[in-house]
């Protein structure tokens, strides 16, 4: 359970960590993109207004150069006249449905390749070709009319430019400066309005990583450090695995075999003796067969949890092998020892356990040695466990203190 709940958590502290490398680098992009955006928008108005404003230059000086032509006939008038007519306004003769690859800025999104007129430059726009054609024409048809004059005729130069000097024809040329002024203001207030707007788009974000990072940082710090709590706990739940006995939760023989020296150390330091009790449940072999195997689980679970309530601080419980426990008491004289396992066989014994197969009544044996100066735990072991011998020999259900006479052979049993 603690295993998976760990697992879970650093599944989370995975996702957590994604998730902040996820959107920190969405704010980097996007701050990138809207940097880039604003530049692109600026670019952009520069050049449309440098493309009207050649527009606007271009029809003056056309109609400068027609009134030339018109006075002196130079031909050199008529041919620059002709290339500008020629020339095609990028921005105005591409075609109002071409007019994203017209403002071309390369490399940017749909989004970036800002439509560059609104709807109402669109029709200033269609108006002024409009004019445009209609000036165009009037001079054209100037330079027709001219062309058929000859001679003395053409002398009187006033009547050649006269038809450049109408209402009508200085009207368009009026009008078509006017709106060519009029879209400039309009696309510049746009533009602008656009930057801005990316400009305070950009300005959060300004505010916003830094305030992102440190949150990211916090969140990192705050994750490992909780990874690392639960790294611990899962350490000592290892450890505990290793010393400890999967069925009863006492410790096991091995904890019993690298503790045993020392807690046997430190009383020979106080000069205080140790008991060791080797128990054994009588007859465990008919439990099991008579409730079942889970049944006698049940028993090694209730005949360990009995033993640790009685245990004091810095005493040693442990699961020898089988059915068979080793229980080491700290500070202990004969007497007492004796009176204390006499007790615990009486109580085990008073007490049965409650099973799905019924009530199950046990006894105990146990086999008793007290230390001396020079005890080995092993020795110990080995001759709580002659003692024990004894206590079945002698019909189980008893305790036995170690005496050299109960060194006999186990055949003997
Ligand atoms: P004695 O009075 O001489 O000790 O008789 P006994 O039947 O208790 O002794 P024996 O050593 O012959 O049998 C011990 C039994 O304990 C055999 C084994 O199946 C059972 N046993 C050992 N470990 C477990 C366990 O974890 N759970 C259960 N249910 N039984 C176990
Ligand atoms: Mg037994
Ligand atoms: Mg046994």
């Amino acid at each position: 359970m603690k295993r998976i709940s760990f697992q879970l958590s650093f599944k989370i502290f995975q996702w957590v960590l994604v998730l902040i490398i996820i959107f920190s680098t969405y704010l980097g992009y996007r701050f990138y993109q809207v940097t880039y955006q604003s530049k692109a928008i600026e670019n952009q108005r520069f050049w449309i207004v440098t493309v009207l404003n050649k527009y606007r230059m271009r029809s003056d000086t056309m109609s400068f150069l027609a009134r030339q032509y018109l006075l002196n006939l130079n031909p050199r008038n008529l041919s620059e006249y002709q290339t500008l007519l020629n020339k095609k306004n990028p921005l105005i003769y591409a075609g109002f449905e071409n007019e994203i690859k017209a403002a071309k800025v390369s490399n940017l999104s749909e989004e970036t390749v800002y439509r560059p007129f609104s709807e109402y430059e669109h029709i200033l726009i269609k108006e002024m070709m409009d004019d445009d054609k209609k000036l165009r024409a009037i001079e054209k048809s100037e330079f027709d009319r001219v062309s058929g004059l000859r001679g003395s005729n053409y002398q009187n130069k006033k009547i050649a430019v006269k038809g450049l000097q109408t209402e009508s024809y200085l009207k368009l040329n009026l009008a078509l400066m006017n709106m060519t002024n009029q879209l400039l203001n309009s696309v510049n207030q746009r533009f602008l309005l656009r930057a801005k707007k990316k400009d305070s788009e950009r300005e959060a974000l300004v505010y916003t990583i830094p305030l992102v990072l440190c949150m990211n940082i916090i969140l990192l710090i705050l994750s490992l450090l909780f990874i690392n709590k639960r790294m611990g706990r899962y350490h000592s739940d290892l450890e505990g695995l290793t010393v400890k006995d999967f069925l009863t939760g006492v410790h096991n023989r091995k904890y019993l075999m690298e503790t045993g020296p020392m807690l046997l150390a430190l009383n020979r330091r106080e000069q205080s003796r140790v008991a060791l009790l080797m128990l054994d449940i009588d007859n465990f072999k008919g439990v099991n067969d008579k409730y079942g195997h889970d049944s006698g689980d049940k028993v090694l679970q209730a005949f360990s949890n009995n033993i640790i309530k009685r245990m004091r601080k810095g005493d040693i419980f442990s699961r020898f092998g089988g059915e068979e426990f080793v229980l080491v008491l700290n500070r202990m004289t004969e007497r007492e020892a004796e009176k204390f396992a006499n007790e615990l066989r009486v109580l085990l014994s008073s007490q049965s356990v409650s099973t799905a197969q019924g009530d199950v009544s046990y006894t105990v044996s146990i086999g008793v040695i007290m230390s001396d100066e020079t005890s080995e735990l092993k020795s110990l072991i080995d001759n709580a466990d002659k003692a024990l011998y004894k206590a079945k020999r002698e019909g189980r259900d008893k305790v036995v203190m170690f005496q050299e006479k109960c060194i006999v052979s186990p055949l003997a049993v």
